[in-house]
């Protein structure tokens, strides 16, 4: 389970900062969320499997966060993909990709499956879920909340004093379902506990400091709009986005784990102050950069996250 950072500018690239992406790479599979410009590249540079990528979701329709589309759709058809690829993205994703789909002369092998984000909607995959929610940027935008599913806890101490043998029916109690034991219907909420924890991961996007990122930041790595610095506020707001400490607000106040400051503006060539400036409200603040990888496991092993 890994964090990779892709890109980390706004808007514009520099020589150390390409256009918005991050890959979540959980189990076998690559989640991208945002795919300016050049990801295709940035992919290669941090060994991200191309062919591992089952969902792209584009948080908004600013150039800066999906003009890497039509060209990583080639290079997945020229590798010879045959798996169904799904995009995510905003009211008009659907025309986007139809118009990425019609440019230049191309044919593609793989089946794509685009669907629209509404707010509150919740995409599962195979142990996991991504709920898109509504954030403030002048223009349709969501962030993005994964959250790796484990299920509930089993209370083995209750199936014994039901006299339940361990074995298979524990692994029946386990998955929710119902057993007969000894003539007795023992239900599975008998013996099961609290919703285990995973890892949890919340994505901004792009994004004024909004109550319904704070709401998801609880227990998770919080990656977050940091366009400008804490002197900058006002521009902040005028151009719908976040400074460094209006991030480390929203994680204070949401009680994440850590934060990743991104979307870091041209204008900071060292983005150092904005990390200061972060750490006065929320010490566990790290600026993005560029091919950045964030190993949740170890975190979870060092630190004792998500236990
Ligand atoms: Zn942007
Ligand atoms: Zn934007």
């Amino acid at each position: 389970m890994e964090l990779v950072f892709l890109g980390t500018t706004a808007a514009v690239p520099t020589a150390q900062r390409a256009h918005p992406g991050i890959a979540l790479c959980y189990r076998d599979e690559v989640l991208l969320w945002d795919c300016g410009e050049g990801t295709q590249r940035q992919l290669i540079l941090a060994k991200v499997n191309f062919m591992r990528i089952t969902r792209v979701f584009i948080t908004h329709l600013h150039g800066d966060h999906f003009l890497g589309l039509p060209g990583l759709l080639q290079t997945l058809g020229f590798q010879g993909r045959e798996r169904r690829l799904h995009i995510y993205g905003p009211p008009g994703i659907e025309e986007l990709v139809e118009r990425v789909l019609s440019l230049g002369e191309f044919e593609l092998e793989y089946e794509i499956e685009v669907e629209r984000l509404a707010p509150g909607m919740r995409v599962r995959g195979s142990g996991y879920e991504v709920e898109a929610f509504e954030v403030e940027h002048g223009t349709p935008a969501f962030g993005l909340a994964f959250r790796e599913l484990k299920g509930r806890r089993f209370l083995r101490e209750k199936a014994e004093a039901l006299g339940i043998p361990p074995g298979p029916l524990y692994k029946r109690l386990q998955r929710g379902e119902r057993v007969v034991f000894q003539g007795r219907v023992v239900e599975p909420e008998e013996v099961l506990g609290e919703e285990k924890r995973g890892f949890r991961v919340t994505y901004s996007g792009d994004t004024r400091p909004v109550d319904a990122t704070a709401e998801r930041a609880g227990d998770a790595v919080l990656i977050h709009d940091s366009t400008f610095d804490a002197g900058e506020a006002e521009k902040a707001r005028s151009r719908m986005h976040s400074t460094c400490t209006e991030a480390a607000r929203v994680a204070r106040e949401g009680g994440a784990k850590m934060l990743f400051l991104t979307h870091i503006s041209p204008r900071y060539r060292d983005a150092g102050v904005l990390e200061a400036q972060a750490r006065e409200v929320f010490p566990e603040s790290h600026v993005a950069r560029d091919l950045l990888r964030v190993d949740l496991l170890a975190l979870r092993k060092e630190r004792g996250w998500w236990k």
